[in-house]
């Protein structure tokens, strides 16, 4: 049972790194996570490798200090510190995703823009009625831009707080779900609400969904059968299809 739980974990993982490459949600950089069914304490991350290449031999299982149990040899991500922040800040959560989606870094640019960056069609909302943004410089001043030291990590979670995504300028954002197929679908939906927006903005004054619109609809979509098809959606066209 323990043994199949891990497997699964662990080819669910797999399946949502190549979504997320597929979607172009995620490039040659970015990573995905999942927290340790049976440890709270642990959660498995791909070795540093592109999502579209990861394969059940690529993922690794790490403690929240970020020390890898088996490390064989095989390099890791810098940034994994977004991962562990997370899982210690936030018990609810059991999967992360952490992106540079090119239709949402304008947002994260373009002074101001953050503000801008709300759902603004049904299926986003589940990123919440609140996205907050991160500036490494208010912590850190000038950096080489990576989020690879454990006050940074902290700090971006410290921003995150009990939110759902979160935006990092001029880098991208975080996206955190209760499992993997939620966060699947959140980032999904944090780049297409963005490609929608910059669509939007400049035909005038934009209607967001309201609050509770929001609460509403991020209620019905996170219930179950909705992340199921989507998720079967979004693995067949990642190649997983009848499987
Ligand atoms: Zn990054």
């Amino acid at each position: 049972m323990s043994d199949a739980a891990i497997a699964l974990a662990i080819q669910e993982l797999v399946i949502a790194n190549r979504i997320m490459a597929h979607e172009n949600v995620i490039d040659d950089f970015g990573h995905v996570s999942v927290r340790h069914p049976l440890r709270a304490d642990r959660y498995f991350i791909s070795r540093s490798r592109s999502p579209e290449l990861v394969t059940r031999e690529d993922i690794m299982e790490m403690t929240l200090d970020d020390e890898p149990v088996e490390q064989n040899g095989r390099p890791m991500y810098k940034e994994r510190v977004i991962h562990s922040a997370i899982y210690k800040a936030r018990p609810d959560i059991n999967a992360a995703v952490h992106h540079h989606a090119k239709e949402v870094l304008p947002f994260t640019i373009s002074e101001g823009a953050h503000a801008k960056y709300r759902p603004v069609m049904h299926l986003a909302a589940v990123l919440g009625a609140n996205i907050p943004f991160w500036d490494s410089q208010d912590d850190f001043g000038d950096t080489n831009m990576l989020i690879e030291t454990r006050e940074q990590g902290d700090s971006c979670a410290r921003a995150l707080a009990d939110n759902t995504c979160l935006l990092i300028r001029g880098h991208g954002a975080n996206c955190v779900g209760r499992n993997l197929r939620e966060v699947v679908f959140i980032a999904v939906q944090m780049m297409e609400n963005a490609k929608i927006l910059l669509n939007s903005l400049p035909l005038g004054p934009v209607v967001y969904l309201t609050p509770g619109e929001i609460e509403q609809t991020r209620n019905m979509q996170l219930g179950g059968n909705p992340m199921t098809r989507a998720w079967d959606y979004r693995a067949a066209r990642a190649g997983f299809r009848g499987i």
